[in-house]
């Protein structure tokens, strides 16, 4: 716990708070005030047990605040991120957004970069591409009307923008209303060879096949579950929906195939620390995302302290008990409605521990009761997701943090305490000895703002290079 107070750690506000004796004061871990020494500081549960031994709030980063769920900075960031999505169109440049923050630039980064994972810049550019896309939908205007309408200088900056984060151009995500089938534009030395990786590393799933270029998985749209077919090859991958719309099935192949992520600017951070290995041989790697948030949220319970082949075991086994199978046989997830009308003891049979079996039952109910609201986690903020999923019993760390960047997509996670990260930072690093939590930690600080995709880089610095 020290060693998070000396780093600031912002994510362990909550878990605990720190009082220091000398100066009768206790804090957040966040907290920026003096750091103390290690003989002054004593830690507490909560607020109460601070104030109990004698201690007072600290006026800097204000605990009780926090602990009743007030934390005005993040309030003030999440009313900005909100305006910002709300109407882009008035933001001309990212500068005018740092200055309707009210913060100088160099505090707006940073906290734009530990609650939303990204820059002002990259904000605005998404805000502008997702009310870009409702436009396209909804109205019958020109491109460059759209473009002009959203807040882009120019019709080629939009469009080259728009293709890079969705792999097509306007005109066809337009045309993807009522298709059954469209075409997505890879960039330049996209890692195929590391997607069909991804696709085929599941070997008991029974939800999705990869056989040559061709691979199919039952996913499930607003109309139901339904088969999405993927043609791979090198320059453009092929989707087609028999059934259900093309509008709905793109953002989920975006996802798969992790096209929204700055693999580039990554791998020119991993050559500027000098750790170029680490990219080398797949520069362009990707996060493959999980094809809804629930399907992420059973994953990371079922995968949390088991190996892999008994994990995806389990999955099969519940996708058979709960999900629904589609003709030629791909069973599509479980609904958390059918998982939440198991009785835990149903998953015994099926090799769950008594504790995971609780733990997906019980989460699925949070869903079904409308006390978990899983699309709108993807909205909030990385801290207030993070918050959210930690306060529900049976995901700790490193499930929330894999969550968050297999299914959220968030740029600047580590699942802490993962044998494949710390394995790769042995390697990597060429280190005496496994890294701990704290150690973890620490090493991973260099690759923020884009932790996720070095965790993904780590999983595979071990792995042959697929051909
Ligand atoms: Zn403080």
């Amino acid at each position: 716990m020290f060693a998070r107070v000396l780093e600031s750690d912002a994510s362990c506000n909550g878990r605990f708070f720190f009082g220091v004796t000398s100066t009768g004061i206790y804090c957040l871990p966040a907290c920026r005030a003096r750091k103390p020494r290690p003989e002054n500081v004593r830690f507490f549960p909560t607020c109460e047990a601070a104030r109990a031994a004698g201690l007072r709030a600290c006026k800097k980063c204000h605990p009780d605040d926090f602990a009743r769920g007030a934390d005005p900075v993040l309030a003030d960031i999440e009313t900005l991120v909100a305006e910002v999505r709300a109407a882009p169109q008035n933001f001309a440049e990212a500068r005018a957004i740092v200055r309707r923050s009210g913060f100088g630039a160099t505090r707006l980064f940073e906290l734009l970069r530990l609650h939303y994972h990204t820059t002002p810049a990259d904000l605005l550019l998404r805000a502008r591409l997702a009310a870009a896309k409702t436009r396209l939908l909804e109205t019958r205007e020109t491109l460059a009307a759209t473009a002009a309408e959203v807040g882009f200088e120019s019709l080629s900056v939009f469009h080259a923008q728009f293709r890079r984060l969705n792999g097509l151009t306007p005109a066809a995500y337009r045309e993807l209303l009522g298709a059954r089938t469209f075409a997505i534009t890879l960039p330049e030395g996209y890692a195929l060879g590391y997607l069909r990786r991804a696709l085929s590393r599941d070997i008991h799933s029974m939800n999705e096949r990869l056989d040559g270029d061709r691979y199919e998985s039952a996913v499930r749209l607003s109309g139901g579950p339904t088969l999405l077919r993927l043609i791979l090859s090198p320059t453009t991958i092929t989707a087609e929906i028999p059934s259900g719309s093309a509008i709905e099935a793109h953002p989920l192949v975006v996802g798969l195939l992790g096209l929204d992520q700055d693999a580039a600017a990554f791998a020119r951070l991993a050559k500027k620390l000098g750790l170029a290995r680490l990219v080398a041989g797949r520069p362009e790697l990707r996060i493959t995302q999980t094809p809804s948030i629930y399907d992420g949220l059973l994953w990371a319970i079922i995968g949390q302290q088991i190996n892999f082949p008994f994990a995806c075991l389990l999955k099969r086994r519940i996708f058979e008990r709960a999900g629904e199978r589609l003709d030629g046989g791909l069973i599509a997830a479980p609904t958390p409605a059918a998982v939440a009308a198991l009785d835990p003891a149903d998953l015994l049979p099926l090799q769950f521990s008594r504790q995971k079996a609780g733990y997906v039952v019980a989460t699925s109910r949070l869903i079904t009761e409308g006390r978990l609201d899983l699309a709108a986690l993807r909205e909030l903020s990385a801290t207030r997701a993070e918050r959210t999923l930690l306060a529900i019993r049976g995901l700790g760390p490193w499930s929330v943090n894999y969550l968050m960047m297999r299914a959220l997509g968030f740029a600047d996670c580590v699942p802490l305490g993962d044998t494949g990260v710390t394995s790769g930072l042995l390697d990597l690093l060429k280190l005496e000895e496994r890294p701990d939590v704290p150690a973890t930690r620490r090493l991973m600080a260099m690759f923020s703002p884009y932790r996720s995709l070095a965790t993904a880089h780590l999983w595979q610095f071990n792995q042959p290079i697929p051909t």
